[in-house]
């Protein structure tokens, strides 16, 4: 763990900037220590490992689900998740909406959009999205609240590039503000940047940056 790049990277971060530290196979002694430095937000990606840390860790911890979330894991996560990043389907959403109501809760969620030049990565085109919101189901559910927009720019050393995939976030996030969520003092949150280009994604308006090995080293 390096804690002299993690205070660094926090002072780094204008105000309304937060940091998700990711903590995926990591350890609960190494995230016990990050906690006692004073770091709330933690990230993971994996919904069982979540779990088992969460029953480890301190309580007051904000646990961000990051990566791919697949509909059968949303009900390990869904008693205490504070954030889950990376929603890309309605049978998703209709799934985290049935599980936070059985425990009497509202999930923030974030929509994953896909603007890297990968087909690799998850998530949604701006066409695809509006299909989602548009569709009558979504407007019945009452336990997640959309928070914003999540992304992932192109592994790539093009600063041109990564700039201009962040900027395309920033675009489609204005675009569901004033279409769909004008009215919702929630929906504020852009979800872009990690390790290597957290700074461009500063840039371009992200809110929430998640990094993890420059804090707790490489995986
Ligand atoms: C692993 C991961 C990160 C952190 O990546 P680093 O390069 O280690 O900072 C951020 N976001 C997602 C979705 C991840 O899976």
């Amino acid at each position: 763990m390096d804690l002299n790049r993690y205070f660094s990277i926090l002072k780094s971060l204008p105000e309304k900037v937060r940091l998700v530290a990711v903590s995926k196979t990591k350890s609960v002694e190494e995230i016990n220590l990050l906690y006692t430095h004073g770091q709330r937000i933690f990230g993971e990606n994996k919904a069982q490992e979540l779990k088992e840390k969460y029953e480890l860790l301190p309580k007051d911890i904000e646990w961000h689900f990051i990566g791919h979330l697949q509909t059968n894991k949303v009900k390990y996560i869904a008693p205490f998740v504070s954030m889950i990043h990376a929603v890309d389907s309605l049978p998703l959403l209709a799934e985290i909406d049935k599980q936070a109501a059985k425990h009497h809760r509202t999930i923030p969620c974030l929509l994953q959009f896909h603007i890297a030049q990968e087909d690799t990565k998850f998530g949604l085109d701006l066409e695809e999205c509006d299909t989602l919101l548009r569709n009558p189901q979504c407007s019945i559910f009452k336990h997640v609240a959309i928070h914003g927009v999540m992304g992932m720019a192109t592994y790539t050393d093009n600063t041109t590039q990564i700039k201009q995939e962040f900027k395309t976030l920033a675009t489609i996030f204005n675009h569901l503000k004033s279409n769909y969520y004008k009215d919702k003092d929630y929906f504020t949150e852009i979800s872009m940047g990690m390790t290597d280009d957290y700074l461009l994604a500063i840039e371009e308006g992200s809110t929430l940056v998640r990094i993890g090995s420059a804090i707790f080293g490489t995986r």
